[in-house]
């Protein structure tokens, strides 16, 4: 058996006859990055329990349902009226989506589809819409001293005399936040709202009020019947919500909570990710300069509970390289590889990440120039793949790439390859007859070293003059592959030219 974290998850949970994954997000800002751990964990979960042949369902529950806590920056003042109502039915304060959760639930399930993950998508309030929660909503109310009684005795908290576990949706003004339950007989909770002092009663078997969160989940999980759930470490505290929820699920449900995964945090550049003091990426933005593969990788290779960082920049370029190193004979390697991949995208990552970067700067973006590159250098992919790896190469050096991985290569000689010492032309003269399509990137390397000992000059210096004479500026990429990739006739041409000046 391997030894990878979803596979260890995966037996284990083998025991239990029915497999079903849930995951979930609050869609009330921007799902960035480190919400991304939540799906790709239940989904790796979820490939895990298919290879080893058990019947599995991978479910996405989105908290439609969920009330605006507070007026977020991105928000404009007036949405300080809807704090306390349901997402789904605030206003797209963008006015680009018919809500405001669906305006950042698309672009989730957008990326969603990008990664290769393909849960079943619910939405929170169509689930209390159907009547899923008819049953639940009934337990809890019936039960709602032992509730209280659990919840205060678990998580230290007082509940007060007149809280419910089941909040009525003000028919008037809209808030959930605000509403106290009055009396419940058949299908009815009568109630009063202290926001705006309207009474009214709820139908429990529609979408006119929830349960609290803390009973919400016990009883998401079994009208879903969830047995395996990955949530983050906050709902795992000692008196946290998985605490209650266990207990609740036991006691009023009467149903095994799920086995919990619990994972860490994703933090950007060593900071906490926050949506609301603006330390976010979003999935979706990074997914057009971002492999997904590197996302899912960076997932893969760690255990859940691991602290992760996440850095779009040189990170990532390393990340990627990581991942295309992976030797698929070694069997922790191939699982990763195997959780990394995207299903009918296997030879793109074939190609290392760093050495589309160059091609796409030397090909400066042409596909045909960019494929005849690749292929001089052994790498045959097909239109689409082409297309996306160049993609994802051009965004990534425009939005991510520090400076000193940039580069042109000139046109025509550079004015600054004029002044280069005269043996520093006699090394790239020499360099230039040496020169031949045969040659490998390492056998070139290994070449300037030799001339440069010929000549006694620093190595060096003659790696310099080699980028001066090619980008103008003394860095570049590494000098032997580079100069393969630019084309040797072309090359030579060039130092020959600079050696005659
Ligand atoms: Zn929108
Ligand atoms: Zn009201």
């Amino acid at each position: 058996m391997s030894n990878h974290w979803a596979d260890r998850i995966a037996e284990e949970c083998l025991k239990k006859s029915k497999k079903v994954i849930a995951t979930g997000i609050t869609p009330s800002g921007e799902i960035h990055i480190g919400n991304m751990r939540e799906v790709l964990t239940g989904d790796m979960i979820y490939k895990a329990l298919l290879d080893l042949g058990a019947e599995a369902e991978f479910l996405y529950i989105a908290d439609t349902f969920d009330p605006l806590r507070r007026l977020y920056p991105f928000l404009p003042a007036l949405y300080k009226d809807y704090i306390g109502q349901p997402l789904y039915r605030i206003p797209d304060p963008f006015g680009c989506h018919e809500s405001y959760s669906e305006h950042f639930l698309d672009p989730f399930l957008k990326s969603l589809e990008i990664l290769d993950v393909h849960p079943k998508i619910y939405r929170s309030h169509e689930l209390y819409k159907k009547g899923l929660y008819e049953d639940a909503i009934k337990r809890a109310i019936e039960n709602r001293d032992k509730i209280a009684e659990i919840l205060e005795s678990k998580s230290k908290r007082k509940v007060s005399e007149n809280w419910s576990p089941y909040a009525p949706l003000c028919k008037n003004c809209g808030r959930i936040n605000s509403t106290e339950v009055l009396s419940f007989s058949g299908h009815y909770v009568q109630y009063r709202c202290n926001n705006c002092g309207y009474e009214g009663r709820s139908d429990i078997r529609r979408d006119e009020g929830k349960l609290g969160w803390r009973i919400d989940w016990p009883a998401r999980w079994k009208i879903l019947n969830v047995t395996i759930e990955p949530f983050g470490k906050d709902h795992a505290t000692v008196g946290g919500s998985y605490d209650t929820g266990k207990i609740i699920s036991r006691e009023i449900y009467e149903y095994e909570p799920p086995y919990p995964v619990i994972y860490e945090w994703i933090s950007l550049k060593g900071h906490d990710m926050s949506s609301s003091k603006g330390i976010t990426i979003s999935i979706y933005d990074v997914l057009k300069s971002v492999p997904p593969e590197a996302l899912r990788y960076l997932i893969s290779s760690s255990r859940p509970n691991k602290h992760l960082n996440f850095d779009p920049g040189l990170s990532t370029l390393k990340l990627i390289n990581d991942l295309n190193m992976l030797d698929e004979r070694d069997p922790l390697s191939s699982r990763e590889l195997r959780f990394s991949r995207i299903e009918g995208k296997t030879m793109r990552i074939k190609v290392p990440f760093e050495h589309m970067i160059n091609v796409v700067q030397i090909s400066k973006g042409d596909l045909q120039r960019s494929k005849e590159i690749l292929e001089r250098g052994g790498y045959h992919l097909d239109e689409d793949e082409l297309r996306e790896w160049s993609e994802y190469a051009i965004n990534w050096l425009k939005n991510y790439a520090p400076e000193s991985i940039k580069f042109s290569v000139q046109e025509s000689m550079p004015k600054s390859a004029l002044s280069l010492d005269k043996d520093l032309k006699e090394g790239l003269k020499r360099i230039s007859e040496r020169l031949s399509d045969g040659l490998s990137g390492e056998d070139i390397h290994y070449m300037i070293y030799q001339v440069a000992g010929e000549l006694g000059i620093k190595v060096s210096k003659l790696f310099e003059a080699v980028y001066i004479a090619l980008l103008d500026k003394k860095s570049g990429p590494r000098a032997g592959l580079f100069i393969q990739t630019v084309g040797i006739n072309f090359v030579k041409k060039r130092f020959k030219e600079i050696a005659g000046s």
